[in-house]
């Protein structure tokens, strides 16, 4: 049976972006989920803000890792055509209490590195934002804060994973497994796999992941629940900027912003809850986002709502990432990424690399670069050009073109969710009223869950 050098447990943005970077080393890699398709845990659902960290702790992993993760974004996003929407952020004063603890928070900005972030007036305020409620006492303005497509990047990284011999083994949900001073053995789901080193990048499962096979852990992951309302796209001409509030010891608060998709989003609340699966809406935090999101961008009231969502963040016990190699039993955990994950992916996996091999020899000198299809609507989308077959779905203008290329190629669509991340089929306004027929006739004999069955003869 192959050895891996690696084996990375989950699929989720960290996971991807770790088997990517242990890949790009030239390492054998195994990545294990147990889910039918990539990013269907907590990654699955978030407010796709790529941060600076210019409220993150001083000094901490955290920030490290985001302001590493961000460059090596920057730096290979062209490359990969993943999308950025280039908005910047205000921390906007709602009340005298806010404003004074503006300049505080660009102190730490700028002790942070982030040297461009200023204070602003509420007469700037109106001019970057004229539609804003002119309640707004003043801001701080961070340039760097931007929107990326929060799905794109982890499947391009997978894929640039799988092109360097990385082995993805979906449906492979690890039940146990055991150390003999040399090499790991894995029990899962479809069978014994070996590896001489473990990465535990299981997300909402971390804990118990290492008890599982450490006997222990060193945290405990206590889920945090966020709910979001998304707004039709007519509400993204109200909407330049993302629009943050002034964040607290425990939660960077609800955020108002554009996404890539060309919608407008508030969101998300911060509840703990035991649950690690369900991320379920209520409509009573529903009605306190869309309450807030009016009181900060009136226009709002005037627009409807496309679809609302729930996600669940790894949170732990302490607020700092939970990352720890045990050298003398092969394993690294990387757990408790919880409010900055799909921005500090990249840099987490190259702390975590850097971990593994402390010489950090340069990556391989021929890189296989990967080209995402473009789902971001600030761009020419695929229905733009000529020759794509038919329209599916006529609320995001997904064509059959893009559907069939997601149903193919090396990492293809596994289940439906894993189709709609790859094309926003059935994520517009009609929530899939209008064409999910005939995505369950195009995806037939592709799903181990199939969407529809042949009537009875
Ligand atoms: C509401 C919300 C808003 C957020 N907003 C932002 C934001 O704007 N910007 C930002 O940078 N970050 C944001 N985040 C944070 C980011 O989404 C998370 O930090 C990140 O998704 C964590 O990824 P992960 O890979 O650690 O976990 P996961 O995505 O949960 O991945 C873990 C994977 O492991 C698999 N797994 C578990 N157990 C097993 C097993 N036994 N065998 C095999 N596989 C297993 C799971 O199925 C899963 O796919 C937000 C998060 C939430 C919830």
């Amino acid at each position: 049976m192959r050895v891996a050098d690696i084996a990375v447990i989950g699929a989720g943005a960290v996971g991807c972006a770790v088997a990517r970077r242990f890949a790009l080393h030239g390492a054998s890699v195994l990545v294990l989920e147990k889910e039918a398709d990539l990013l269907s845990g907590a990654s699955k659902a978030n407010s796709a803000i790529l941060h600076t960290g210019f409220d993150a702790p001083p000094g901490s992993l955290e920030l490290a890792c985001m302001q590493e993760g961000y460059a090596e974004y920057l730096d290979i996003r062209g490359q990969m055509n993943l999308p950025l929407l280039e908005t910047g952020a205000m921390v906007i004063a709602w009340t005298e209490a806010e404003l004074a603890a503006l300049g505080p928070i660009a102190d730490q900005a700028r002790a942070n590195g982030i040297g461009d972030v200023r204070l602003i007036s509420p007469a700037e305020i109106a001019s970057h934002e004229p539609h804003l409620s002119g309640r707004a006492l003043g801001a701080l303005l961070v340039p760097g804060e931007h929107i990326i497509d929060p799905w794109s990047p982890f499947l391009a990284y997978l894929l640039q994973a799988k092109a360097h011999d990385a082995e993805i083994a979906f449906s492979s949900e690890v039940t146990g497994g055991a150390f003999d001073g040399e090499i790991w053995t894995l029990q899962t789901s479809t069978g014994e796999r070996r590896a001489k080193t473990v990465i535990n990048c299981a997300g909402l499962y971390g804990d118990a992941i290492d008890k599982l096979l450490l006997g222990a852990a060193d945290f405990e992951i206590r889920p945090r629940k966020g709910q979001f309302v998304v707004f039709d796209k007519a509400a993204a001409d109200f909407l330049r900027t993302i629009i943050l509030p002034v964040p607290t010891e425990r939660t960077k608060g609800v955020v108002l912003c554009r996404t890539a998709f060309g919608n407008v989003l508030v969101g998300p609340t911060a509840e703990e809850q035991k649950d690690r699966v369900r991320a379920t809406t209520d409509e009573a935090s529903l009605r306190e986002l869309v309450r807030r999101a009016i009181d900060m961008l009136p226009p709002l009231k005037d627009i409807g709502v496309t679809a609302v969502y729930a996600g669940l963040r790894p949170a732990t016990e302490e607020k700092h990432y939970r990352i720890a190699a045990k050298p003398e039993r092969q394993w690294i955990t990387v757990g408790g990424i919880r409010s900055t994950g799909m921005t500090a992916a990249l840099g987490i996996a190259r702390h975590v690399y850097r971990m593994y091999d402390s010489s950090a020899a340069p990556p391989l000198p021929e890189q296989h670069l990967p080209l995402m299809p473009n789902l971001a609507e600030h761009l020419p989308r695929d229905w733009s050009q000529a020759g794509y077959g038919e329209m599916v779905c006529h609320c995001e203008l997904v064509t059959r073109r893009e559907i069939e290329a997601a149903l193919s190629g090396p990492l293809p669509a596994r289940d439906f969710g894993g189709l709609r991340r790859r094309t926003r089929c059935a994520m517009g306004r009609c929530q899939g009223f209008g064409c999910h027929a005939r995505i369950a006739e195009l995806t037939r004999g592709y799903f181990e869950t199939p969407l529809t069955i042949d009537p009875v003869a």
